[in-house]
């Protein structure tokens, strides 16, 4: 008798037929009223369990808990600070893409951070063109993870940054996948479309791998270092470009993002990724202004490093409010090693600086200049032991008065009493204010 009622309990579809079957149980009102529960069970724990195996396939970001996502699983779109350059994680389902990785300085940092998010392999790597704030990291990426797709177009680079990459490729055993405009690929719930290079150009910004990336209701464009010409090709193609989230091509610089692409895109958010004290001058005036007409919400990694969004298939929560400073980079290398047309400054923000003092009068651009930062004595040759003040989240050091380090936040202060070598060697990037 006990053994029966043990059998009954772990199989009860055989409980079903003695059920409909015999009067027997109808005599057993002990025995029935046993059962009834043992099936409500039963279907409670397969329900359970399908619940419980969704939420343990959400990546490990999870900011918020919704009641909405009994469909979707949540996406996560992590737009890592990798100083001047761009790498930006998206999973979804326990699967993880990444798109660029950064420059040189920054493979073991994002690796760090993938491993952190508790990532092993890649279902898909985005090479979006072969520039080394794009590229740079990615050696690390493909030696530390496996990558099942990747994605990079045929444009080759003669940069030791390229040959790594593809050294790298070949003895991972890893093969390129050629991006086809239109091709679509699924990351858990959330999909992506090739949408260019639509064109063919000589111009390896304007060559950039841009994909548009769907989940529920919200859509996000991302579109490289991809400039005018590639924007038009977009739109030329035909693809609807409306988006929730785009990922400012080219780091805010003015060559991109033309209002054609913005009104074509329409976006409610911007995320753009660029190096606080770039050389560049990213992002430029013009298109924050474009952004602020727009009434775009503004979310930079120089200002507030890593963002993430998270995405339930309808609502999208940052980890971050949108930054309100609209303040526009400014150029701080010396222009002689700076190309065309990235070198001149806009005067149209009041607040912004001019960080040129180390351009030596060489630039025209100085005298305009108001320089906020203190004189900054330059060591020909750094002494052995010098205090460095690190960033632990750009990853730069300054010399302690540099006004890079009056930016930034105490939490992300690191004092470091050592020579500079080994702060490089520690993956430290020198600020290209203070220069140390
Ligand atoms: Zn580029
Ligand atoms: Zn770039």
């Amino acid at each position: 008798m006990k053994l029966r009622k043990k059998s009954k309990k772990r199989i009860w579809i055989p409980v079903l037929l003695l059920i409909l079957f015999c009067g027997i149980c109808a005599g057993r009102s002990k025995e029935q009223t046993a059962d009834a529960p043992i099936k409500e069970q039963t279907q409670n724990v397969e329900v359970k369990t399908e619940a419980a195996s969704d939420a343990e396939s959400f990546p490990t970001v999870s900011v918020s808990e919704t009641s909405e996502t009994d469909v979707l699983s949540e996406l996560a779109i992590h737009f890592i600070d990798v100083g001047q350059g761009d790498a930006t994680l998206i999973t979804c389902n326990n699967e993880a893409m990444l798109i660029d990785a950064g420059d040189n300085d920054q493979g073991t940092k994002i690796q760090n951070y993938l491993q952190k998010e508790g990532i092993s392999e890649l279902k898909y790597v985005i090479c979006t063109h072969p520039d080394a704030d794009h590229i740079g990291g990615m050696d690390v990426i493909l030696y530390k993870f496996d990558c099942e797709t990747i994605f990079m177009t045929e444009e080759a680079k003669d940069t030791a940054t390229y040959r790594d990459v593809m050294d790298t490729m070949a003895k991972k055993g890893c093969k390129a996948t050629l991006p086809v405009v239109g091709n679509k690929y699924a990351l858990g719930d959330a999909e992506f479309t090739i949408i260019g290079p639509a064109e063919i150009s000589d111009d390896s910004n304007n060559n950039s791998i841009a994909i548009i990336l769907t989940h529920g209701q919200n859509r996000f464009v991302f579109t490289g270092d991809a400039e005018e010409e590639e924007e038009q090709a977009l739109i030329n193609s035909g693809i609807p470009l409306d988006a929730d989230v785009y990922k400012v091509g080219h780091h805010g610089s003015r060559t991109s993002s033309s209002e054609d692409l913005l009104d074509a895109i329409s976006p409610t958010y911007v995320v753009i990724s660029c190096a606080e004290g770039n050389s560049y001058g990213h992002p430029h005036a013009e298109t924050l202004n474009t952004l602020r007409a727009m009434d775009v919400m503004v979310f930079r990694t120089d200002e507030q490093g890593s963002i993430v969004v998270t995405d339930n298939g309808t609502e999208l929560i940052w980890n971050c409010s949108p930054s309100d400073t609209w303040q526009a980079g400014e150029p701080t290398e010396p222009s002689a090693t700076r190309s065309e047309d990235e070198n001149k400054p806009t005067m149209s923000s009041a607040t912004r600086s001019e960080g040129e003092n180390t351009a030596v009068s060489s630039s025209m651009e100085a005298e305009e200049s108001v320089v906020e930062m203190p004189d900054v004595e330059i060591p020909v040759e750094a002494p052995a032991n010098v205090t460095y003040i690190c960033n632990t989240n750009t990853g730069k050091f300054h010399y302690p008065n540099c006004s890079g380090v009056d930016q930034m936040k105490e939490s992300n202060k690191l004092a470091v009493t050592t020579t500079r070598d080994e702060v490089i060697a520690q993956g430290y990037v020198p600020c290209k204010r203070c220069n140390p």
